[in-house]
């Protein structure tokens, strides 16, 4: 049966649905101001043309659209078949003629988006595998597709930045990353606060005695936070205080305010 609306009444998905379809909307918005020839041009990733990057949200796409066909099914189709054969799609798609290429993108993205549509109800708790092994509900796909979108449409590199991103996006992506970093141990001595929110937002290495503080607007401490430079964000030595625990830090003098370090690596 081919339904017209989302089969899931779940409130929390219809909305992380709602990111993912805002997010290839804009990425689509973002590759169709681009010319053809523009499509040789560098994407923010090193190695990576614009072509590469659509390739990849192409091929995304797919992939995640064999993680709802294997829910729906319960026939196990891997994401990719090996790490080696998606690096070498990408490079292959990277060749397409613009044309193919912008088709590739178009309709990979229709046919996640019906089967998304048509997953039943029930269906999006059916346990599928992403391609870094984990095991999750299908309803993680919309988060790992919105994530997806929403950043390579940035690095594209035409005009759009961080600060397009929707801030419950962003938020998401910055405790995904920072639990990445703690769960590798790889955020030894980072503290990172978030400046701009209601509430506050801290992560990193809580525990550290004097570590070095990374502030800054959500916007600025996620784009560092993906590998995406430092505009933005400051970083500030700390000195230990009684007490000595992360919160108690206090900055050393401002004349030796440290260069702003590279976020750990987050893929
Ligand atoms: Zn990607």
């Amino acid at each position: 049966m081919v339904a017209r609306h989302d089969q899931t009444t779940d409130p929390v998905l219809l909305e992380g649905l709602l990111q993912a379809r805002r997010g290839t909307a804009f990425f689509a918005r973002k590759l169709n101001e681009l010319t053809d020839a523009d499509l040789d041009g560098d994407s923010l990733l090193p190695g990576w043309t614009r072509r590469h990057v659509t390739a990849h949200i192409g091929y995304n796409a797919r992939a995640i659209a064999r993680l709802i066909e294997w829910a729906a099914t319960g026939v196990e189709t891997p994401m990719y078949a090996s790490t080696s054969v998606r690096d070498h799609e990408i490079n292959f798609g990277a060749t397409l003629p613009p044309i193919a290429l912008r088709h590739l993108f178009d309709h990979s993205a229709v046919h996640l988006n019906v089967e998304w549509r048509d997953l039943p109800a029930e269906a999006w708790h059916h346990k599928v595998k992403t391609a870094q092994g984990r095991i999750v509900p299908a309803e993680e796909t919309v988060w790992m597709r919105t994530r997806e979108v929403w950043v390579h449409a940035v690095d594209l590199d035409n005009g759009a930045s961080f600060r397009d991103i929707p801030e419950p996006v962003l938020e998401r992506l910055l405790k995904d990353i920072t639990s990445a970093w703690h769960t590798r141990g790889t955020d030894t001595g980072l503290l990172i606060k978030v400046t701009d929110q209601p509430d506050a937002l801290t992560f990193g290495d809580t525990n550290a005695e004097t570590p070095t503080l990374i502030t800054g607007p959500l916007t600025a401490i996620t784009q560092w936070a993906t590998g995406r430079g430092t505009h933005g964000v400051r970083a500030t030595s700390t000195t230990a205080t009684a007490g000595t625990a992360a919160d108690a830090a206090t900055p050393a003098s401002d004349a030796d305010l440290p260069e702003v370090p590279p976020a750990p690596k987050w893929i």
